[in-house]
């Protein structure tokens, strides 16, 4: 390829996620590119991310809890407890409320 060309990207059809590839219905799009739409699980996701990029210029006990919080998500989805029959509902509750 040279330099000159472009990059083929694979875009996902219609209203698919952009993230995921499942149907983005409703979906949110990206102000400057309408083209662009991700579902509203991978948009709450992007915003958990993007708080917790926020938080590593900031300290306290607000930025603690945080982060502690964080910490056990990342425990519980490593061990897959948000996919258990028993637990897995009441924490995926749970989780969309949580940082
Ligand atoms: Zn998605």
């Amino acid at each position: 390829m040279s330099t000159l060309e472009k990059p083929v990207v694979e875009r996902p059809a219609g209203d698919e996620c952009w993230c995921c590839g499942t149907p983005a219905r409703p979906g949110v799009h990206l102000g400057n590119h309408p083209e662009v739409v991700v579902c509203l699980r991978c948009a709450r996701w992007l915003g958990k991310q993007a708080a917790a990029v926020e938080d590593r210029a900031r300290s306290g006990p607000a930025v603690a809890t945080r982060n502690a919080l964080r910490a056990v998500r990342g425990q519980v989805v490593r061990h897959g407890w948000h996919q258990h029959p028993a637990v897995g509902r009441p924490l995926r509750w749970l989780g969309r409320w949580l940082p």
